[in-house]
């Protein structure tokens, strides 16, 4: 009888995840087989569980025709390889890894120029095909793994999505970082990641921007230069002082209309708007701003496979950023993904099999 593995799978729309259980997966031609060590919980996986999107003004960005269900979800996975098919090279038994999730098709513009992220017929791990919400992990080729050495697995799962998707926003920003603090919005499981990666980059800091009060004080603990609850009538005003005189740049981890139109209107001359947040809506956006005030809002998502080994480098070099990870066992999957649903959750939950 083959061995099993357990997984835990999205089965339906608003639907809780199931446990399930399945042969474990032998790999054929450059597949590699991970046993799990971790695997983060992400705010997009709550997107998934909800089918959609929400665009504002009652339009509903829905994917549900594009999720082969059940589906295991988990795109933050790391883990040490256990089975290597036969064309598998590049990659050692037993290395400690995290799996690049970004999976493209290889063939397109996107996956030609590296930003395989950017793909447009993406297979992504815990997306398009099966995650690492399981006790073993199937990835198509080494080139997705990148070794992690010394690092403690469960505290390096989350740098393949929350970690790699702030670094490659931070990066937008490009000499302002050191020139000058910027503001952050939301200090979620991505604004905590956000500031220690910031502090890696030689960046001179960041504000935050956050309702509630206990992720502002996380945030002060994380090395937020202060922190500000955006419902005070004066939020713009606090903003500039804080930061000491121009808001040149902004990185919205929200992305709400509210947070984006903040964004817009305080921003001076010459600033930078980096929007990374799906929690979704509208804005009106007054046109006559953009060029009178040379604004550049710009989006942001994931990063590539190529940034992912940059971060690694970097986190490996100055430590993993203090990020609060809540350890739980793979069997609370889906009580994590409603804690995160309902705010409850602080810095990161990574689920350990
Ligand atoms: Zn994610
Ligand atoms: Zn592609």
């Amino acid at each position: 009888m083959r061995a099993m593995m357990q997984c835990y799978q999205l089965t339906g729309f608003h639907q809780e995840l199931g446990r399930s259980e399945k042969p474990r997966p032998e790999p054929t031609g450059t597949e590699v087989l991970l046993r799990v060590a971790g695997a983060g919980v992400c705010h997009s996986d709550v997107h998934l569980w909800e089918g959609s999107y929400d665009l504002g003004a009652e339009r509903k960005l829905s994917f549900a025709d594009r999720l082969k269900l059940p589906l295991t979800l988990g795109h933050e996975t790391a883990g040490e390889v256990v089975a290597l098919g036969p064309d598998a090279t590049g990659i050692a038994l037993g290395a400690s890894c995290i799996a690049c999730s970004w999976i493209g098709c290889r063939e397109c513009v996107a996956c030609e120029a590296g930003d395989e992220h950017l793909c447009t017929a993406p297979r992504f791990l815990g997306v398009n095909r099966d995650g690492g919400y399981a006790d073993y992990l199937l990835v198509p080729h080494p080139r997705y793994l990148v070794e992690i050495g010394d690092l403690d697995p469960v505290a390096s799962a989350p740098l393949v999505c929350s970690g790699l998707t702030t670094y490659s926003a931070l990066k937008k920003f490009g000499p302002l970082l050191a020139r000058q603090p910027i503001a952050i919005i939301g200090a979620g499981g991505l604004g905590l990641i956000a500031l220690g990666i910031l502090k890696m980059l030689g960046g001179k800091g960041a504000v935050v921007v956050e309702l509630d009060p206990r992720k502002r004080e996380a945030a002060t603990a994380a090395g937020a230069l202060a922190t500000i609850d955006p419902r005070a009538p004066d939020t713009a005003t606090q903003l500039r002082q804080a930061l000491g005189g121009a808001v040149l740049g902004v990185l919205d981890l929200v992305g709400s209309g509210e947070t984006a139109t903040l964004a817009v209107e305080t921003l001076d001359k010459g600033g930078r708007l980096v929007i990374v947040g799906l929690f979704g809506g509208a804005m009106t956006l007054a046109v006559p701003l953009v060029p009178m005030k040379a604004l550049t809002i710009q989006g942001s998502y994931i990063g590539s496979p190529a940034e992912l080994s940059e971060l690694v480098a970097l986190v490996s070099e100055h430590g993993m950023p203090a990020t609060p990870v809540d350890r739980r066992p793979l069997a609370q999957a889906a009580q994590a993904l409603d804690d995160l649903r309902h705010g409850k959750v602080v810095g990161r939950v990574v689920l350990v099999p």
